[in-house]
């Protein structure tokens, strides 16, 4: 049998955040944001791929008005661990200037895809910008910045489901999990 006789869930060794801690959590940062962005008509830019189940649930938590755009990049090549080079894959459809911008993050652990993400940003004159990051991955941050606005914190783990993904795969899961190691061999 394989995975998709199996279901996707065979391969995970360990949930980390289920689907009801993720929602809960979710909205409680969608509120935080509606509180704090009141009157200021954010920007709320999602990092793709991996932001878009995190972006469809908490934009719609965030219950004032709000503009949404994306922006991809790409960093791992394909690794699971990161090789500090970033490319603009998708860049932002509109300019940013005197905006305040919220860039959504699945997850920073480097941070060094977000290090340039904000200095790219910074340079295109916005009012604010601010992070909300699903995971934060703080032990094997390289780089020093904080996100304001942050879901979990996560184990030093390589982490799939809820939009991350492992060679492509698992986005779909409804929760956050670890790999069985055979999944990589
Ligand atoms: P950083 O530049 O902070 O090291 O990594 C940022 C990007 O690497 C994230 O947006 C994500 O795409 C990817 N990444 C980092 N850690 C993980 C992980 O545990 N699982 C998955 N699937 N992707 C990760």
């Amino acid at each position: 049998m394989n995975d998709a006789e199996r279901g996707l869930g065979s391969s995970i060794r360990e949930v980390l955040f289920t689907q009801q801690t993720i929602a809960t959590r979710v909205g409680e940062l969608a509120s935080a944001i509606a509180h704090d962005y009141k009157r200021r008509k954010p920007l709320v830019v999602g990092v793709l791929s991996g932001c878009f189940p995190l972006m469809a649930d908490l934009v719609r938590g965030i219950d004032i008005p709000l503009e949404v755009d994306f922006m991809a990049v790409s960093s791992y090549g394909g690794n699971t661990v990161s090789s500090g080079v970033v490319r603009i894959l998708k860049d932002l459809n509109q300019a940013i200037d005197g905006r305040d911008v919220l860039l959504v993050e699945d997850i920073v652990d480097t941070g060094l895809t977000l290090r340039y993400l904000l200095d790219n940003l910074q340079t295109r004159r916005p009012a604010s910008v601010e992070v909300c990051t699903l995971l934060d991955k703080q032990e094997a941050r390289t780089e020093r910045l904080d996100a304001r606005y942050v879901g979990f914190r996560c184990p030093n783990e390589f982490v799939v489901g809820y939009g991350l993904d492992y060679a492509g795969l698992y986005r779909n899961l409804p929760y956050i999990g670890v790999l069985k190691p055979e999944v990589y061999s």
